[in-house]
């Protein structure tokens, strides 16, 4: 939008954030009539925050710069968005830069960008959209309070969901909302965003969180993607991307196993084959493991299916009649702590892999791995994903192709703050991890 539209729309002041390498969202505010020099050289932040952990302290990143150094938040104008829920405010994205206004290495949502440009380079585009699941509840006196009682996508949670879900539906402009529900546990909800480019898709993600939290809290509650909340069912955040090339998903129409073409099959299979790395940067806390648990939907085994909730990557759509629109794949085991840009950049980087090495897939799995005895998984080359967030990001840190996508310092720094966060949180009750985190996403 421009600064005259942002005006029109009754906007004061805009609320500027990114997504730290924690996948916590950090925020600085501006009013209106700095906007448009935030939007050229930026806001200040120090150099730090690309070490910081969920706790909020600091990890010692690469180069360790100290106390030195300054970055700049550049506010993303054409991504702004007046908010409906909060009269007055707008909310932007920003790119992390270099105090001289060059690309910062360890900006996440430039490297979604850069992997955007890598993938156009091989005549491959991508679409994507998160699904997001949250809990809405607060601290009382004999524990947490839920928003509503269930049951899952349970119409008597009418009377207490649908002005939360007006609200969110109508919370900020330009976020396409195809789907919103209660979900499966206590105080649980989900809402399904449209399919778009990837830095779109990740800006709408933070967008909606954004909203969520501000009606939710308007409305005398508090929401909360942590990964796990209150239940043992875990708040989602899976990612959907379609595969592209000249104008065709490479998801459907061809050849290949569940009809996939080339491209869409090698594309799968690099990103399958990445999955362990991978889940250090769907799953990024200690709390993220006491989500993924057999047997919940999940994604925890090295897997993919057709249709199958149970594969952590999950065809979905590609022998319906609407296939050659729709086809799509599931990345499952991404939680509401993922940083979205990371998360969808690192998918990108792995997929191209496995396109310019022309990977093949393995068959596709139809029944819940969990089920299959040891023997059988590892005759099918099914295994469990890492079970901690130390045996995640040692995945990560020894995985050449995301340290290639991503770059050395970006890799990096988030290898460092996993293994601090690992550190951190070794020990600490399930209890206590638990209500630590559940106000902070
Ligand atoms: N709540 C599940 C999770 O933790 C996902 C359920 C679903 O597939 O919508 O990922
Ligand atoms: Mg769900």
């Amino acid at each position: 939008m421009t600064l005259e539209e942002l005006q029109a729309a009754g906007v004061r002041a805009a609320a500027l954030v990114f997504v730290d390498n924690a996948g916590i969202t950090r925020m600085k505010c501006v009013p209106l009539d700095r906007l448009a020099r935030a939007a050229e050289t930026g806001v200040g932040m120090s150099l730090v925050w690309g070490g910081v952990m969920g706790n909020d302290l600091f990890v010692t990143m690469p180069g360790d710069p100290g106390p030195s150094g300054d970055l700049r938040l550049v506010a993303d104008l054409g991504a702004a968005a007046p908010l409906t829920c909060a009269p007055g405010w707008a909310w932007a994205p920003v790119d992390q830069r270099e105090q001289g206004g060059g690309e910062w290495d360890g900006c996440q949502r430039t490297f979604l960008r850069r992997m955007v440009e890598r993938a156009a380079t091989r005549g491959i585009e991508i679409l994507a959209a998160w699904e997001l699941e949250w809990t809405v509840g607060r601290d009382g006196s004999e524990g947490f309070e839920a928003l509503h009682r269930g049951p899952g996508y349970g119409a008597v949670t009418f009377p207490r969901t649908s002005d939360l879900m007006l609200g969110i539906l109508e919370g900020g402009s330009g976020l396409e909302i195809e789907q919103i529900h209660p979900e499966y546990s206590p105080g649980q909800m989900e809402l399904s965003l449209g399919p778009t480019d990837p830095v779109r898709a990740c800006d709408h993600s933070v967008l909606a969180r954004h909203v969520v939290r501000t009606v939710a809290e308007r409305a005398g509650w508090s929401a909360s993607f942590a990964p796990i909340v209150a239940s043992t069912v875990g708040n989602g955040q899976h990612i959907h991307f379609s595969v592209w090339a000249e104008g065709v998903n490479q998801l459907t129409g061809g050849e290949g196993p569940a009809r996939l073409r080339p491209a869409g099959e090698s594309f799968l299979a690099g990103v399958l084959s990445a999955l362990p790395a991978l889940t250090a940067i769907g799953a990024p806390t200690a709390l993220s493991y006491l989500r993924l648990q057999p047997s919940h939907w999940a994604g925890v085994y090295t897997c993919w299916g057709v249709e199958n909730r149970e594969a952590t990557l999950r065809l979905e759509g590609a022998l319906g009649p609407d296939a050659a629109r729709s086809a799509n794949v599931e990345w499952k085991t991404p939680d509401g702590a993922a940083n979205p840009y990371l998360a969808l950049g690192a998918v990108i980087a792995a997929g191209l892999d496995g396109f310019d090495r022309r990977l093949r897939l393995p068959l596709p799995v139809s029944a819940d791995p969990a089920a299959f005895s040891e023997e059988d998984r590892r005759a099918a080359e099914i295994f469990r994903l890492p079970k901690t967030l130390s045996e995640a990001a040692e995945a990560l840190a020894s995985s050449a192709v995301l340290e290639a996508g991503m770059g050395g310092y970006l890799h990096d720094c988030v290898v460092s703050v996993r293994r601090g966060e690992a550190q951190a949180t070794a020990g600490v009750s399930e209890a206590d991890l638990i209500r630590t985190h559940r106000w902070r996403y």
